[in-house]
């Protein structure tokens, strides 16, 4: 039964911060059903990245975070760690672009770093600002982000990206990135992705959905092969700009209470597909 206790019940992809809700969001995230997250790296405000060595101690916040509710609930806290691609803007216009690049690519190196330690199973979020932006920024963006693919084939880990919204073009783009870097599309999960999902649009990228109905409704029509996520950000500034924390568990019980979503189908977004695109195990 899909109501049992330890059913997985998965959030591809959340934010959250010890000066906002923190823990409490995780609390309100477990006591709705859910059972692991995808804790995802984002800027501070009060740990400015000015050169490379900057992203240790941003790092060590999300990593705290993560042990923190390891710590008070009976979650399994998985991280992604990266440079933001936004902040390679800001990077740029601080200290130029050559040394712009250099940092985002020490950013890379110390993720990777806490991948190869076991502190984080993914490069993430990294990618591309998702608005529009000068041509050379877009083209160091994709030769940071090539950079890290050739690390994540050297370490075994996915790639979380966070890009513009993707078209079966982009998506393939992405995938050609991938093979450059000898990576397989598979281990590349394409957060706040549009509701594609058949394998001739992604190209064997997992595309990560919003939990909105009518988003999970037109990727069901191309296959189960999607990820869930609130993109929950716990910043007290930008409320109602995302989902909420409990959101993933409640819709997933309400989808399969109203038949949007079959059982088998829940088994392979929530358990099959995130074990397998990350190489990781949810606890029985
Ligand atoms: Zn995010």
């Amino acid at each position: 039964m899909w109501t049992t206790a330890r059913t997985p019940i998965f959030d591809n992809h959340i934010h959250l911060r010890a000066e906002f809700q923190g823990v409490a969001a995780a609390k309100a995230f477990e006591q709705a059903g859910g059972t692991a997250m995808l804790l995802t790296h984002t800027p501070y405000d009060d740990v400015p990245i000015r050169r490379g060595d900057d992203f240790a101690v941003a790092y060590d916040k999300t990593l705290a975070m993560a042990d923190a509710v390891r710590s008070t609930t009976s979650l399994q806290v998985f991280v992604a760690l990266g440079p933001y691609p936004v902040e390679f803007l800001a990077l740029r216009e601080a200290i130029g672009p050559q040394p712009a690049m250099e940092a985002m690519r020490g950013g890379i190196d110390e993720a990777a770093r806490h991948i190869a330690e076991g502190r984080a199973i993914a490069f993430g979020e990294i990618g591309r600002p998702h608005f529009p932006v000068a041509a050379d920024a877009i083209s160091a963006c994709n030769d940071a982000l090539e950079y890290a693919m050739r690390r994540a084939r050297e370490l075994g880990c996915a790639v979380v990206l966070h890009t513009e919204d993707p078209t079966p073009q982009t998506f393939a783009e992405f995938a050609e990135i991938a093979s450059r870097a000898g990576l397989a599309a598979d281990r590349i999960v394409k957060h706040h992705s549009t509701p594609l999902t058949r394998p001739e649009d992604t190209h064997g990228v997992v595309p990560s959905i919003l939990a909105k109905e009518d988003l999970v409704k037109t990727a069901l029509r191309g296959s189960p092969r999607f990820l869930l996520e609130t993109d929950y950000i716990d910043d007290p500034r930008r409320p109602g700009a995302v989902l909420g924390p409990a959101t993933v568990p409640r819709k997933t019980r309400a989808w399969l209470e109203s038949g949007v979503l079959k059982e088998d189908e829940a088994w392979r977004i929530h358990k099959d597909l995130p074990e397998r695109t990350y190489r990781i195990e949810f606890r029985e």
